[in-house]
């Protein structure tokens, strides 16, 4: 055998394994710093409440704020110190690699072990994330109050999630798997045809089949308040199938109001902790700026841009998962048959289900970088849909209901600016209610 091809065959392993090292090193350097500044920027404003809402926020709430958001941080760097060492036990120290020999000594080369090595995965990763699950439920969200739930409802629920995982998983990965095999070099196009119908058929059956598995869904009862949500959807040519009420306080005392389904399916879902602390001028306000989301096209474009992000993905996905190097150099050995053309009359087995999961899991080290441009969008759309809900409602009634959720759900008033523009997907109190006119 010829030495050369072998060490140009090796180098741009080599090259992929440095590059992701590196970038996932950066990537936790960046992360570790934006904590360490959102901490020390929230500490240092804990003694005084903001000029700005001296007349509105007590100190003991700024003050639970500031204890909340830090502790937030704190158990986000555990959180990302957790994930890495996942990661890369996973990847370059052989995790991934010693599971897939291991099946495939167990179950021989075909869609059964591909089956079993992403379900193995899922599994192992879930295990390694309940620890931390348990943790953040029911150590940090119960030290400030927030968490409402039992032991039993916890597991009751993961049992649930659990199953419908697989449910809905199993079929769609199996579907996936078998066009990475059957559907010629262009695989990735009917793939992504797949997922995005996928998705699409999930947005349809969420309402009406998976949520009330979780949460209890009661048709709006207070009359007066019905009236005038009803007034203001007609106000803002808006049709929905119902008006539902969801016994969020079995879960956590965070409040919230959303919309779910497509087209005459359309509900709005208030939490009941959402309407015990609103006045009927602040829920309409609130309800006015989701309705604001919905007249500017967010959701559809945050839909498009999903389908346009998948569709290079899986265009990337199409490519990388044909490139040796691209599994080598992730600490994975592949079975060479189907990507060195002198071998391709040997019996192959498939490598759809490494790559698959090495382009999930390699995947957000490089696109965090891309998270502030992502955010900024975000708090773009919550500036418009403030408008929108200013001009349809009251501008005070949304500044008091957003003051009160802020409140309650311990929001910082006083963020570092960076690490606002990284994570952030709404905008700070400060700047939401400045310009509503009136902070
Ligand atoms: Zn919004």
């Amino acid at each position: 055998m010829n030495a050369a091809p072998a060490a140009a065959a090796l180098n741009p392993s080599l090259a992929l394994s440095l590059l992701f090292a590196t970038t996932l090193l950066l990537g936790l350097a960046l992360k570790l710093w934006l904590a360490t500044r959102q901490v020390r920027h929230v500490a240092r404003h804990r003694a005084t409440v903001p000029a700005a809402f001296a007349a509105t926020i007590g100190l003991p709430a700024h003050q639970k704020a500031a204890d909340y958001t830090i502790a937030k941080v704190r158990f986000g760097l555990l959180e990302l110190a957790v994930g890495a060492a996942v990661l890369l036990g996973w990847t370059l120290l052989g995790g991934l690699d010693a599971l897939n020999q291991a099946l495939l000594g167990w179950l021989g080369g075909g869609m059964a072990q591909q089956l079993a090595l992403i379900a193995g995965f899922v599994l192992i990763g879930g295990l390694v994330e309940l620890p931390l699950s348990l943790y953040q439920t029911f150590v940090l969200e119960q030290r400030f109050g927030f968490n409402k739930m039992t032991l039993r409802l916890w597991l009751a629920d993961l049992l649930k999630s659990t199953l419908l995982g697989a449910l809905f998983g199993l079929p769609i990965a199996a579907l996936i798997l078998w066009l990475m095999g059957a559907a010629g070099t262009l695989w990735w196009l009917w793939a992504w045809g797949v997922w995005m119908g996928f998705n699409l058929l999930l947005l349809l059956v969420y309402p009406t089949f998976i949520a009330p598995l979780f949460n209890k869904f009661q048709p709006l009862e207070d009359e007066s308040l019905k009236a005038r949500v009803t007034a203001l959807m007609q106000r803002c040519g808006f049709a929905a199938k119902g008006l539902f009420v969801m016994d969020g306080s079995r879960r956590s005392a965070h409040a919230n109001a959303y919309f779910t389904g497509f087209g005459a399916a359309k509900r709005v879902v208030f939490f009941d902790t959402l309407l015990a602390k609103l006045s009927p001028g602040e829920v309409d306000a609130v309800l006015a700026h989701e309705l604001g989301h919905f007249k500017h096209r967010h959701i559809l474009k945050r839909i498009v841009s999903l389908f346009a992000l998948s569709l290079a993905g899986f265009a990337l996905l199409g490519w990388l998962a044909q490139q040796a190097w691209f599994y080598t150099g992730l600490g994975v050995t592949p079975s060479l048959q189907l990507l060195v053309p002198a071998l391709a009359d040997t019996q192959a087995v498939p490598n759809d289900a490494l790559a698959l999961l090495l382009f999930v899991l390699v995947t957000p080290v490089f696109s965090f970088f891309i998270a502030p441009l992502l955010a900024l969008f975000s708090r773009r759309h919550e500036f418009e849909a403030d408008a929108y809900a200013k001009a349809q409602t009251n501008g005070a009634d949304l500044a008091s209901a957003l003051l009160k959720l802020y409140e309650d759900n311990a929001s910082t008033l006083t963020p570092d600016p960076l690490y606002v523009a990284f994570y952030y997907s709404h905008p700070p109190a400060g700047q939401r209610l400045a310009r509503l006119g009136s902070a």
